[in-house]
């Protein structure tokens, strides 16, 4: 195990470090070992409201933020993108040791991440209202304000990203932010919390409070004072979070939940390359990714072929430690090594054929090996159910009709790709998926450019791209009376 100095621990609220009104502390856990990696400061309501008073301080009209230019902001962004970048090394690591990700991958996540931070520091001096042409003696135009004191609520799988996906849009818009990290990886928000003060940022523009999601996330969405939540989880609990931000106040809410995305590749299509796309599109991230291919539909004309190269693949997939050179760390948690392991258990007793893994990895840890099922039916509680483990489940179609219905028969709707050389079918299959995201020949690209979020349950809203940022403002109409005549 790497030696990763851990530098924060406690409460981030009003730019000072605080330990939790109760004084509780709770563990975070390497996955990769299964040793308490450090104790960490645990918010509760008490904290919660601290943190909200000072994020809603921060909002005040004449405070130092608001009265920024919002060129400022913008600069500000770029500063912690710098820092970010100029930190990557221990960001990455610290990552690892928390979650468990392959630590190149995390360090390429650094860079996505201030990537993000950059994009939105340009938008921050270009969130423009509309002039509009009304009936009546009067000049119409709208103004672009910030929507106030935002709750962001974060899951563990992609901790540093999440963060800055949440946090760009809504510093940028002129917002204040109370986050709360996934009790699995509290880690490097706090790190990027002290990095934000570096920045610059004015006492409580950002907050940030670890805690577990029945206190500290739930006293967040229940609060009077909090204007928007933005939550990215599992579609349960969003169920519970847009109810709660209901029940006292109307919260604007933006969710980022599930899915069972499927990646569709027809006869005319590379094998090789198919196989490849597919493979990375359901074992990124130990399959712990909400836009996950798991639905793998192929053409019966070069299904068995597919099923032998995806079944080569995920054999020779590395897993190991983290921060050796590998693809696939472990899973996040117990938990969720057991969830995955029941899975698979099922997949194995409905029918379907385990062409490769199918086991724990191990005694210690949370490994899994890459697991291939194919013979997949769309009944089979493998082909339904999120798994958020590296398991693929391979689906055998014959029409272009079919497979349509078939993918679209979830109740979720976040991602859906498609493998072909024919341009009718692509266009016809991307026109016709019910999906946030679309890809076409590849899967899984998301850039800073282009909004993300889901259909039916997998979401509200969009994060990212000029729709990302939308979602942190509130649209002003100021009507003014003008005389016909000036004497
Ligand atoms: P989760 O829903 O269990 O937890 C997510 C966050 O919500 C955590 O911070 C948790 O503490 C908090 N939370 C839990 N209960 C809460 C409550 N009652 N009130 C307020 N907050 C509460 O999800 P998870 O296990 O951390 O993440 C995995 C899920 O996230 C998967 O379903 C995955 O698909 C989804 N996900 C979606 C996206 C996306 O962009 N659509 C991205 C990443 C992950």
């Amino acid at each position: 195990m790497a030696q990763v100095e851990i530098k924060y621990t406690k409460l981030f609220i009003n730019n000072e470090w605080v330990d939790a009104v109760s004084k509780k502390t709770f563990t975070t856990i390497s996955p990769q070992d299964e040793t308490v990696i450090t104790e960490v400061a645990e918010a509760d309501k008490a904290d919660v409201d601290t943190a909200v008073a000072a994020a809603k301080k921060a909002f005040h009209r004449y405070s130092q933020w608001r009265t920024m230019n919002a060129s400022q902001r913008g600069r500000l962004l770029l500063k912690l993108a710098d820092i970010i970048e100029r930190d990557a090394n221990y960001l990455a690591e610290l990552e690892t040791l928390d979650c468990g990700k392959p630590v190149k991958q995390a360090r390429l996540e650094v860079f996505w991440s201030s990537g993000i931070l950059r994009y939105y520091a340009g938008k921050a001096d270009k969130i423009l209202g509309n002039t509009i042409p009304a009936d009546g003696d009067v000049l119409t135009f709208t103004l672009k304000e910030p929507v106030g004191v935002c709750g962001q609520i974060l899951p563990w799988n992609y901790p540093i990203p999440m963060l800055i996906w949440k946090i760009s849009p809504a510093l940028a818009a002129g917002c204040t932010v109370v986050v709360k990290p996934a009790e699995q990886t509290p880690l490097t928000a706090l790190a990027i919390a002290a990095l934000t003060r570096e920045a610059g940022f004015p006492d409580g523009v950002i907050n940030v409070v670890p805690g577990f999601g029945p206190t500290a996330g739930s006293a967040l969405t229940c609060h009077p004072d909090v204007d928007k939540i933005a939550f990215t989880g599992s579609t349960e609990v969003g169920h519970i979070v847009m109810t709660s931000a209901s029940a006292v106040n109307l919260k604007r809410v933006t969710l980022e939940l599930g899915g069972k995305s499927p990646l569709v590749i027809f006869n005319d299509a590379d094998v090789e390359k198919a196989a490849e796309i597919a493979h990375k599109a359901a074992f990124a991230n130990a399959g712990q990714c909400c836009i996950a291919a798991t639905r793998t539909f192929v053409q019966s004309g070069i299904y068995d072929k597919f099923v032998s190269k995806a079944s080569e693949l995920a054999k020779n997939r590395t897993v190991g430690n983290p921060f050796d050179d590998i693809q696939q760390g472990p899973q996040i948690d117990k938990e969720m090594l057991e969830k995955i392991l029941k899975f698979i258990e099922a997949g194995k007793k409905g029918g379907a054929k385990c062409v490769a893994g199918g086991e724990r990895l191990g005694k210690i840890g949370y490994f899994i090996q890459p697991t291939v099922f194919a013979d997949v039916l769309d009944d089979m509680k493998i082909a339904k159910e999120e798994i958020f483990g590296p398991v693929q489940s391979i689906l055998k179609f014959e029409t272009f009709e079919e497979v349509v219905d078939r993918a679209n028969d979830s109740n979720y709707g976040l991602g859906a790709g498609v493998i072909t050389n024919d341009i009718n079918i692509a266009l016809a299959f991307v026109k016709h998926v019910r999906a946030g995201s679309t890809w076409v020949n590849t899967y899984e690209h998301i850039t800073p450019q282009t909004p993300f979020g889901g259909f039916k349950e997998s979401g509200i809203g969009r994060e990212l791209g000029e729709e990302g940022i939308l979602q942190y403002v509130e649209n002003k109409t100021v009507t003014i009376n003008l005389p016909k005549q000036c004497l």
